[in-house]
């Protein structure tokens, strides 16, 4: 029963089959194997596992910074080479237990968790969700699409959207290169990969825009969505995820 509420691939395929199956299993913690009373419920004794980033952070891209610094402060990296987003922030730093949520998102396809990860994530965006004009999800290549069938980034920025009222625009970010995968390469091996991959549409000019991903590694795939917004003439761009890597050895995800 586990195995199939976990989703193994067929599960992936959001068709009558795997809706049913929602029905017939019982809902389970989002964090462990317990049975639940109602969907996207964590228990109370893993609750306190989730680290939820909280101030003092870097203005522009979210990082931690040292209980002293101010309203303004930003990070090292940042001050050295301005993103081309105006901010990012997540909702959770990575640990091994944003780390089960994430790859069961991404890699299970596990949705009963939507809901309460947008909420999540709308708190972190905080003003910068407010002010957007809309949101636009990380894109993925149509060939990784059509193996995977679903995009992570797409189902929380629906989730998002739902949560705030504000519109999604799927098409607004499309890939245009398939990139090798992220997973084990560094910070910037990251950047070179995922360089020129990624493009605007038209629709985008004058406007603020809230890239919605899952995961803030280095940075560089929300790096490649901003320049791509910029180029086609955004005004503000703005990003949140649901997980952030605070740490370097969490890169290798
Ligand atoms: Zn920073």
């Amino acid at each position: 029963m586990t195995q199939s509420y976990r989703a193994g691939p067929g599960f992936r395929k959001r068709g009558v089959i795997s809706r049913l199956s929602d029905l017939i299993w019982p809902p389970r913690s989002l964090l462990s194997d317990e049975i639940v009373d109602r969907p996207g419920v964590i228990e109370p004794t893993l609750w306190g596992e989730l680290k939820f980033m909280s101030e003092p952070l870097c203005a522009c891209c979210g990082f931690p910074l040292p209980d002293h610094a101010g309203p303004g402060d930003q990070c090292g990296p940042c001050l050295s080479g301005k993103p081309a987003f105006d901010t990012a922030r997540a909702a959770l730093a990575y640990n091994d237990h944003a780390r089960r949520l994430v790859l069961d998102l991404k890699r299970g396809g596990r949705r009963d968790g939507l809901q309460v990860f947008a909420r999540w994530m709308a708190t972190a965006a905080g003003e910068n969700l407010a002010r957007a004009d809309f949101l636009a999800p990380a894109p993925m290549h149509w060939t990784r699409l059509a193996v995977r069938s679903f995009n992570q980034a797409a189902w929380l920025a629906e989730a998002l959207a739902k949560a705030s009222g504000k519109p999604w625009k799927p098409g607004a970010l499309t890939r245009v290169k398939r990139r090798k995968s992220q997973a084990g390469l560094s910070a910037s091996e990251r950047r070179r990969n995922v360089g020129g991959a990624i493009k605007a549409s038209a629709g985008v000019k004058g406007k603020t825009i809230l890239v919605v991903d899952d995961v803030f590694t280095t940075g560089a795939t929300l790096e490649a969505c901003a320049r791509a917004l910029r180029k086609a003439g955004a005004a503000e761009v703005h990003a949140v995820t649901l997980a952030r890597v605070v740490r370097s050895t969490d890169i290798l995800i």
